[in-house]
């Protein structure tokens, strides 16, 4: 290395100076740290399965990080043994798809362009400044250091938002008219304030006030804030309500919850009795849940008179909002932003977690203080990127101010959450490592710099073959506008897009299309027959989805028995309804009273609940755990009853935590499970189904099974792979399967992941005259 300074210490063609010498070789090792990164991966993904096993729910992404991909290459990127290959090749298929579409990035620039000659630095180009907005008035100045501002007492505070100032005029509005759109800049204080003065005004006295989120860790967050504002415990007057966790009370007056939450509600109580004020949040983020709760409390609005609306969003072409809510007059609150420094790369970058890892490093050590924001597309990414600096700053100890590192995703626990809004001490910076909750819903002050890779997870669904898959994809143009913004709250900011300007004009669209476009509907059209509401068709829609997903989802259901040929609800589907989970998921549970296995079959549906991150598998220990892992698959007994097996063994030890150590199982995702399973069993006795145990026939679960997952059939062919009955395509067992090498005949899966190739996850062998005992409506005798 030092061979390569040396003759580096001449740089074009100027000698430095001793000084410049020694900054040069400390810069210079931040960014050797940086590109031998690939190399020392080996030891930062201990509790993750090999990602050839181990896909979570990222798996179907085109563009994606592979750690397990790098570590069987050699320096010079030839294969080294390699039992990935073929997983590899799709990758750098990928890779390539997305180099058409962003480009490359060219390792081997030619280095002159740059002050300093590193491989790995990334060149951006200052390209635009996006104008800040006008202070209302001057005095405001005094109170944009934000060291400051954290110094005064919380109700100081919450006079310095810009919403602030607006507050009476505001009331005055939601006294005057039933409807208001409300629009301001994110961080001006629409969220936390105005249920707050609401509240004050007295409106808490007639019924609660609603304020719906499209994220759960932003409700979660956003109420312990008000509570802290109101001086009050979390749960009492303020409050919060999210899927399989409701921390309200009796004396909850603000309470803040997921758009799906409320859409639930309407179950209990069509008119939303309980509420005096309904604020849906974030509407711009156009969720499907929001966009049903709009034709619904629409709706309701007419024969409630005194129920006020508030729809609130980020974003300025509130028009839309306004028209669709008859003329609704619009409430502007004027903005507090400075200007924005646009950056965008010169060449596109293949690989955007190696450019985001470089530029945090680049801005590290080269930019004034001020913290980082990165936009990243899910935890996955998220961990690899906190692992990866982590291990490079370690290495460098005091040489560089202290970096704080903050992840911040959905299933981040609590406790951690909290980090990311406590101030950044002198001296060190705070680099916040967020999905896209960081866009508009929560607002995190100190923010001088935000990276933008321009990606984020998309749920999209094909309504032929009924497939929904989560893939990562570019931005809009409006989302990537967001993000730079959230570097301008506090002070002048820069954002660093790691795209090319040319990108940004050409390849992104301007808006995103809302979900209700590219989602299957099953569950909500459940959701919506159970509310009355039989005509689809004519549904008002703010943007009605495609009629081809509204078909495919009534037929899906009317297999399941939820909807008889008139389309009309059946007991069944009345109490699928209730459940909040997938149509197959709750129609598997409502099928158990049946078979009189209802214990398991809960404990099987929560635990397909809580995703992939159930088994880790330590680097050191990958044969303990396998075999671990193993004996709950004893019997071949597929992986669903492996699932209940684990759940089953963790409730004999009394869910004891040393017993998931020795079992190589994630304490976390256990807990998790059993307080979905403690929801659904009380949800058991809504519906009227009494909780019952069989649990040595085995037969009789794998048909409750059956009868939510029966679309999801598939036989096995010569060659090994198997073809799914409806709708063929050839799919393969899933290597962590419990039956990945056993290939019975006929299989039920959980899911297919898509990864080298179409895999079915959590698999069950089948019997095939189940098929045609259990759904005879949907699967026929040939002969
Ligand atoms: P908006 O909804 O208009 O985007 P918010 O009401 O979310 O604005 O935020 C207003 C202020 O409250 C911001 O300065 C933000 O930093 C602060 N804030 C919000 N949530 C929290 C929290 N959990 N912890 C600390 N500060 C918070
Ligand atoms: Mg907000």
């Amino acid at each position: 290395r030092d061979e390569i300074l040396d003759h580096e210490y001449i740089f074009q063609g100027v000698k430095l100076t001793p000084a410049e010498e020694n900054d040069f070789r400390y810069k210079k090792k931040i960014y050797d740290l940086v590109k031998d990164h690939v190399e020392s991966a080996d030891d930062v993904d201990e509790y993750k399965m090999p990602e050839a096993y181990d896909m979570g729910e990222g798996v179907n992404q085109e563009k994606r990080f592979s750690v397990a991909m790098q570590r069987y290459k050699d320096p010079e990127g030839k294969d080294k043994m390699n039992p990935f290959a073929e997983q590899e090749a799709w990758e750098e298929h990928q890779i390539g798809k997305s180099k058409l579409e962003f480009g490359s990035k060219d390792r081997n620039r030619s280095s002159n362009e740059y002050q300093f000659v590193f491989d790995d630095q990334i060149d951006f180009v200052k390209s635009s400044v996006i104008e800040g907005t006008q202070f209302e008035d001057d005095s405001d100045q005094e109170t944009i250091d934000a060291k400051d501002i954290l110094k005064r007492e919380l109700q100081d505070e919450r006079k310095t938002l810009p919403i602030y100032k607006f507050r009476d005029e505001l009331l005055k509005a939601v006294d005057e008219y039933q409807v208001i759109v409300i629009v301001g800049e994110t961080g001006s204080g629409k969220t936390t304030q105005i249920p707050q003065y609401l509240h004050e005004a007295g409106y808490t006295a007639r019924g609660k006030v609603a304020c719906t989120q499209p994220r759960r860790v932003a409700a979660m967050s956003v109420a312990a804030r008000v509570s802290q504002e109101m001086g009050v415990k979390l749960g009492h007057e303020v409050g919060y309500s999210i899927r399989f966790e409701d921390c309200t009370s009796e004396k909850t007056m603000i309470k803040y919850m997921t758009d799906g939450m409320l859409l639930r509600e309407f179950l209990g109580e069509p008119d939303l009795a309980g509420y005096s004020v309904v604020m849906v949040d974030e509407a711009h983020e156009r969720t499907l849940s929001t966009d049903i709760l709009f034709g619904l409390v629409k709706d309701i609005a007419r024969f409630r008179p005194d129920l006020k609306l508030l729809i609130s969003s980020a974003t300025l072409d509130a028009e839309k909002f306004s028209d669709y809510f008859d003329s609704a007059p619009i409430f502007k609150i004027p903005g507090r932003r400075y200007p924005v420094e646009v950056h965008y790369t010169k060449a596109p970058e293949a690989d955007y977690i190696d450019a985001a890892i470089v530029t945090i490093l680049q801005i590290h050590v080269t930019q004034p203080p001020g913290d980082i924001l990165v936009f990243l597309t899910g935890q996955e990414e998220i961990e690899t990127v906190d692992e990866i600096l982590k291990h490079k700053t370690r290495g460098l100890g005091t040489k560089i101010p202290e970096l704080n590192i903050c992840p911040i995703y959905a299933n981040l626990p609590t406790e951690l959450q909290a980090k990311i809004f406590e101030t950044t001490p002198e001296g060190s910076r705070k680099v916040v490592l967020a999905t896209n909750i960081a866009e508009t819903s929560l607002t995190i002050d100190g923010i001088k710099y935000v990276i933008d890779p321009g990606f984020c997870k998309i749920k999209s669904y094909n309504p032929r073959t009924g497939m929904e898959s989560l893939l990562i994809n570019p931005i809009s143009k409006a989302s990537a506008n967001q993000r730079a913004g959230r570097s301008g709250r506090t002070g002048p900011g820069k954002c660093f897009r790691l795209y090319t300007s040319y990108n940004y004009m050409h390849d992104l669209e301007d808006n995103t299309v809302p979900e209700i476009q590219r989602t299957n509907l099953a569950n909500v059209v459940l959701t919506l027959k159970s509310l009355g509401i039989h005509d689809l068709v004519n549904f008002d829609f703010m943007d009605p989805p495609p009629s081809e997903a509204l078909l495919k989802a009534l037929e899906q259901l009317f297999a399941l028995s939820a909807l008889n040929s008139r389309g009309e609800l059946t007991k069944t589907g009345r109490r699928m309804a209730e459940f909040p989970l997938d149509p197959m998921l709750s129609k598997m549970i409502v099928a158990s009273e049946k078979y009189k296995c209802s214990d398991e079959v809960m404990s099987i549906a929560s635990m397909l609940s809580i995703g992939n991150s159930i088994f880790y598998r330590p680097k050191d220990k990958q044969v303990h755990a396998d075999n671990a892992r193993l004996n709950f698959h004893t019997g071949n007994v597929g992986d669903h009853i492996a699932l209940l097996n684990v759940y089953n063994s963790w409730r004999e030890t009394d869910f004891s935590t040393q017993w998931c150590y020795e079992n190589y199982i994630q304490v976390r995702s256990m807990k998790r499970a059993r307080d979905i399973r403690d929801q659904l069993e009380g949800l058991m006795e809504r519906v009227e189904i009494e909780v019952c145990s069989n649990a040595s026939d085995l037969d009789a679960i794998k048909k409750a099974i059956t009868s939510g997952f029966f679309h999801h059939s598939a036989r096995l062919q010569k060659n090994g792979s198997y073809r799914t009955v409806k709708n063929p395509q050839t799919v393969f067992i899933h290597p962590s399967s419990g039956l990945a090498q056993l290939l019975p005949r006929w299989v039920i899966y959980h899911e297919l992941v898509l990864t080298t190739k179409e895999y079915m996850r959590q698999v069950t062998e089948l019997k095939p005259e189940w098929l045609v005992e259990i759904a005879p409506h949907y699967y026929q005798l040939k002969d």
